[in-house]
């Protein structure tokens, strides 16, 4: 008689974001017509718990504002979030 043994691995993993204060300023939303508060593309795929193509199509399909300006990196607005 065989005796199977069922082994079960439970793997839990979490994020911390880090926000460095050259972000805290607020940037002018051509969508909102207001300064808002952004992340980056990264973080914003982080706070969401998707991946960065998912916020790629969610830009595109303009569900989310993307800010393009002066800084090095392009940045996401968290303005429509918080409506
Ligand atoms: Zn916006």
């Amino acid at each position: 008689m065989k005796r199977r043994t069922r082994l079960e691995i439970t793997v839990e993993i979490s994020q911390l974001v880090i926000r460095s204060s050259k972000y805290q300023t607020p940037v002018w939303c051509t969508e909102c017509l207001l300064p808002v508060q952004s992340v980056t593309p990264e973080e914003a795929s982080v706070l969401a718990g998707v991946s960065l193509s998912t916020i790629d199509r969610w830009v595109e399909a303009g569900s989310l504002h993307f800010i393009e300006g002066a800084r090095v990196h392009p940045l996401i607005c968290l303005a429509q979030h918080s409506a």
